[in-house]
C-alpha cells in the first residue's frame, strides 16, 4: 500500500525520563538497521523515597544498550546542570567512555560536584560544539539554571529540534532567554520532528517570569523588619541574582550559608553570571549584622536533613540562628517526596515566632518548564511534521500529545523508555525495543534494579527475620537445642503469649513430626522448619516475617 521506508533511516528511544519525571537519557540513530550511529543526549538520575527503596540514594538509567553500542556512539551531549539530565555522569560515564560534550555552566557544575564527592572520576569535557556524522547545534532556552539548551540536531534525514527543559521567558533576570530567532529560523529551514518537554502541558496559559519572583521577593524583603532568609536550589543563578538584587535594594547585605550555595555562587561569580552584584559576605559577618541588615540565601529548600536550613531551623547551626519576627522565604518548589521533610521545617520554623513564605500565598517561585500556551507558540516556530512528547508521567506525555494533535501536527508518537521510534514524514512510529531499565546505586556500589536485595529490605522493614540454627546427628535427632534469633518482631502477642517461646516449641514439634529419614537430610529439615516458622509468627502476628534456617550436620 505504501512504499517501502528507507534503508537508510533516522530512529530516537528515551532509556529514560519518559513515563517518569527523572533520569533522562535519550539516543538518536542515523543509519541502516544494521548499522547506526548513535548521538546520546543527558545522563540524568533519579531519587527513591526511603519507604520506596530503603537504602537506595540514587537511580540511574540502565546502560547496557550504550555499552552494546559503546563504539558506534558519536558523543553525548548534555542539554543543561540539572540532576535529572547530567547527575549521573560522574558514576556512569567511566564505563561509557565516550566524548562528551556541554556548554560552560554546565561543565563547571560537573567539575565542582566531581572535586565535591571523594574518589570521583576525572571526566574529560568538550566545551565546544560536536561535529562528527552528527551537525548539533545548541539553542538558548529559558529555564531555571543558566545555560539550559535544546539540541538543533541536522541529520541528512532532516532536522530534529530537541526541546531539553525550556519555557519563554520574555523577562529573565539572567541570560538571554529563549533564542526566538533561531527557532523560527528553524521553522523556515524545515523541521521534521520535535521531541519535546511534556513537564507543564497539563497547565493552562504562560508560566509567569523570573522577574516576577524577583519583584515580589524585593517587596517581601522590603517590607520585612527582621533577618529574611530565602532558601532555593543552588543552581538557580537567576534566582540568586535575584534575591541579591532585592536585598541591595532594601539596604541589605547578602551572606550564603550551605556548601552547594557556596559552590555555584564561586562558579557564577567565575562565568560571570553574577556581575554587577557586590560581593556577599562570609558568614562570620552574620554575627554583627543588625537584624535589619541581613539577607540570608541557604541550601535546603527541599527539607533536606543535613542543609542549612534544618540545622538552622533546628538552632543546630554554628553560626547562624534565626529568631522570632524574622522570615523564611522558600523559593523553590517542593519535589514530590519531599514533602513531609519539607513541612517538618515549616511547621517548626512557624512554632518558634518565624514567618514563613512559601509560594502557596506568594509569587516566589515560578517553574522553569512551559505552560500549553507556551509550548503552542514553540510549535507554531518551528512547525514540526512530527512531535513527540518527553520528559513527563503519563498524564503530562499524553496532554502534550493532544495539544500536538489540536494545533494540527499529523504525526504524534507516544512512546515510553526503550521504543525505538523511526523518525521519518509519513511513517513514524515505533518499530522496535532497546534494552531499557533502572540501576540503582546502593552505597557505593551500582545494582541491578532487578536484583533481590532491595526487596528482601523491604520485606525486612515491614516483618522483620527470624534466624535459627539447628545441629543434627546423621540419624536424625538434634545435637543441641535449637538457636533462635527473632529481630524486628514483637515479643508478645495480643494475649501476652511470647512469640519467641512459640516459635521454639513449634520448631521443635515441625522436627520431631518429620519422618526419622528426612530428619537426616539438611535441606529438607531446613524447608520444614521455614515454613513452620513462619506460619507460626503470621498466626500469632498477622505478619509473615523473613526466616533463615542454618542446618549443620554433625
Ligand atoms: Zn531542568
Ligand atoms: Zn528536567
Amino acid at each position: 500500500m505504501t512504499k517501502q521506508p528507507p534503508r537508510q533511516e533516522l530512529v530516537f528511544a528515551p532509556l529514560g525520563g519518559v513515563g517518569e519525571i527523572g533520569m533522562n537519557l535519550s539516543i538518536y540513530g542515523i543509519g541502516t538497521e544494521k548499522s547506526r550511529t548513535w548521538l546520546a543526549v543527558d545522563l540524568g538520575v533519579s531519587f527513591a523515597s526511603e519507604e520506596q527503596l530503603p537504602g537506595i540514594d540514587l537511580i540511574f538509567p540502565d546502560i547496557k544498550f550504550l555499552l552494546a553500542q559503546q563504539k558506534n556512539i558519536a558523543g553525548l551531549v548534555i542539554t543543561h546542570a540539572h540532576e535529572d539530565h547530567y547527575g549521573a555522569l560522574l558514576d556512569l560515564w567511566p564505563k561509557l567512555k565516550v566524548p562528551l560534550f556541554m556548554t560552560p555552566f554546565t561543565a563547571a557544575m560537573l567539575e565542582a560536584k566531581g572535586g565535591y564527592e571523594p574518589g570521583a572520576p576525572k571526566i574529560p569535557v568538550t566545551v565546544v560544539q560536536p561535529g562528527s556524522r552528527f551537525d548539533v547545534d545548541l539553542v538558548n532556552m529559558a529555564h531555571s539554571i543558566p545555560e539550559s539548551t535544546a539540541l538543533i540536531i541536522r541529520t541528512p534525514h532532516g532536522n530534529v529540534l530537541h526541546t531539553g527543559d525550556w519555557k519563554i521567558d520574555r523577562t529573565p533576570v539572567l541570560g538571554t532567554g529563549t533564542d526566538e530567532a533561531k527557532l523560527r529560523a528553524l521553522g523556515e529551514e524545515g523541521c521534521l520532528a520535535v521531541i519535546g518537554d511534556s513537564t507543564n502541558a497539563v497547565r493552562d496559559g504562560v508560566s509567569p517570569s523570573e522577574t516576577d519572583v524577583a519583584t515580589s521577593i524585593e517587596a517581601i524583603i522590603k517590607q520585612a523588619k527582621g533577618r529574611v532568609a530565602v532558601t532555593t536550589f543552588a543552581s538557580n543563578v537567576a534566582r540568586l541574582r535575584a534575591v541579591a538584587q532585592a536585598a541591595h535594594n532594601a539596604n541589605r547585605e547578602v551572606v550564603v550559608v550551605g556548601r552547594a550555595m557556596e559552590r555555584v555562587v564561586h562558579i557564577a561569580r567565575e562565568l560571570g553570571l553574577l556581575d554587577g552584584i557586590k560581593a556577599f559576605r562570609p558568614m562570620d559577618a552574620y554575627g554583627y549584622l543588625p537584624t535589619n541588615k541581613v539577607v540570608l540565601l541557604c541550601t535546603g529548600s527541599q527539607g533536606e536533613p543535613r542543609a542549612a536550613l534544618a540545622r538552622i531551623a533546628e538552632d543546630q547551626h554554628p553560626e547562624v540562628t534565626l529568631s522570632r519576627g524574622d522570615t523564611v522565604i522558600f523559593s523553590a518548589r517542593t519535589i514530590p517526596g519531599n514533602e513531609k521533610g519539607v513541612g517538618r521545617i515549616i511547621n517548626g520554623l512557624i512554632d518558634q515566632g518565624i514567618e514563613v513564605i512559601t509560594d502557596r500565598t506568594h509569587m516566589v517561585h515560578v517553574s522553569g518548564h512551559p505552560r500549553r500556551a507556551e509550548v503552542e507558540e514553540l510549535l507554531s516556530w518551528v512547525k514540526p511534521k512530527i512531535l513527540i512528547p518527553v520528559h513527563g508521567e503519563s498524564l503530562h506525555l499524553s496532554e502534550h500529545a493532544k495539544l500536538g494533535r489540536r494545533v494540527g501536527i499529523k504525526e504524534v508518537v507516544q512512546i515510553r523508555n526503550g521504543d525505538l521510534v523511526r523518525i521519518n514524514e509519513g511513517y513514524a512510529g515505533i518499530i522496535d525495543e532497546v534494552p531499557s531499565g533502572r540501576i540503582y546505586k546502593d552505597g557505593y556500589i551500582l545494582v541491578d534494579a532487578e536484583a533481590r536485595t532491595v526487596a528482601d529490605r523491604k520485606r525486612l522493614s515491614f516483618a522483620g527475620c527470624v534466624s535459627v540454627a539447628l545441629a543434627i546427628t546423621d540419624n536424625g535427632l538434634l545435637a543441641a537445642d535449637p538457636e533462635l534469633d527473632l529481630i524486628g518482631i514483637p515479643e508478645r502477642d495480643r494475649d501476652g503469649l511470647a512469640i519467641e517461646e512459640a516459635v521454639y516449641d513449634a520448631i521443635e514439634d515441625a522436627f520431631e513430626a518429620m519422618p526419622r529419614k528426612k530428619r537426616g537430610d539438611p535441606d529438607a529439615v531446613a524447608e520444614a522448619i521455614r515454613r513452620v516458622v513462619r506460619s507460626t509468627v503470621a498466626q500469632l502476628w498477622g505478619k509473615k516475617p523473613m526466616c533463615h534456617v542454618h542446618v549443620l550436620s554433625v
